[in-house]
């Protein structure tokens, strides 16, 4: 994974694993002066105007070189991923929201899915020989619901093949900084990944802390991907406050990231 600085000012993480257009936005390149949201925020409803968000927005897709009409609803945690297309350009950003999701595929050639997260885990994955690619929030709730299964099932219900696909696994908020509950590893003990992702909560230290990245590595693993087609960043958002915008650092008053992705038009 490497940090980008685009010719237009916008910083970005990009993937060596990954051909297609992609990337992680920080903070960094865009036009928002609130102190919590300076300067890449991606989300509405942060306390940027609309048209300060679609300004980074078309800053960001011009860095990355992908479409602007991106594709990125609400997300409510959960492990829906959607199958979207080139009827769903812009759905969220310029077209009304009527409904949320946490995730999407496409073989549509120049469709930009994108997920937003300020600690959660983005995940982008492409099968480039199949022409299929997928884009993923996974919060600890999505994490350990299986989001990142359901993302590869949905891409091979497209005709990709798990072995060729490649991973990204964008920043959020490490073991470092994630502590967690009791009620967090009750939780994460009664789930549906409960076996893959139990050996990445660590008890040493007084109160539990969780790796969420390592726990969709495990899981991406489970669902057939080589451990050498899985880029992670090991940068963490709580950290590095002056890249990222962090829910927990920040205690919620933040700017959000946008992680996108889409199949070149010409490929
Ligand atoms: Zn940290």
């Amino acid at each position: 994974m490497q940090l980008v600085t685009a010719p237009n000012g916008v910083c970005y993480l990009r993937s060596d694993l990954i051909a297609f257009p992609h990337g992680f936005s920080t903070r960094v390149g865009g036009v928002s002066t609130l102190p919590h949201t300076a300067s890449l925020n991606l989300a509405f409803g942060r306390g940027d105007a609309d048209a300060v968000v679609l300004t980074n927005l078309a800053r960001f897709t011009e860095a990355v070189g992908v479409p602007g009409e991106v594709i990125s609803l609400p997300q409510v945690h959960s492990a829906d991923v959607r199958i979207v297309g080139e009827a769903d350009r812009g759905l969220g950003y310029f077209h009304p929201a009527k409904d949320a999701c946490d995730g999407y595929v496409t073989a549509d050639k120049g469709v930009s899915i994108g997920v937003k997260t300020a600690d959660c885990v983005p995940i982008l994955l492409a099968d480039e020989e199949a022409g299929v690619v997928g884009a993923l929030h996974a919060g600890w709730r999505g994490t350990v619901a299986g989001i990142a299964r359901v993302g590869v099932a949905r891409m091979i219900s497209l005709g990709a093949d798990p072995a060729r696909i490649k991973a990204a696994i964008g920043p959020a908020i490490g073991s470092c900084c994630y502590t967690v509950g009791e009620d967090f590893c009750r939780a994460v003990a009664g789930s549906p990944c409960a076996n893959l992702c139990l050996p990445h909560i660590y008890r040493r230290e007084e109160q539990p802390t969780a790796d969420l990245p390592a726990m969709n590595v495990a899981i991406l693993r489970s669902a057939g991907l080589r451990e050498e087609n899985i880029d992670c960043t090991h940068l963490c958002t709580c950290c590095r406050t002056d890249l990222f915008y962090s829910h927990r650092a920040s205690q919620g008053l933040r700017g959000t990231m946008l992680n996108l992705i889409a199949i070149p038009k010409g490929e």
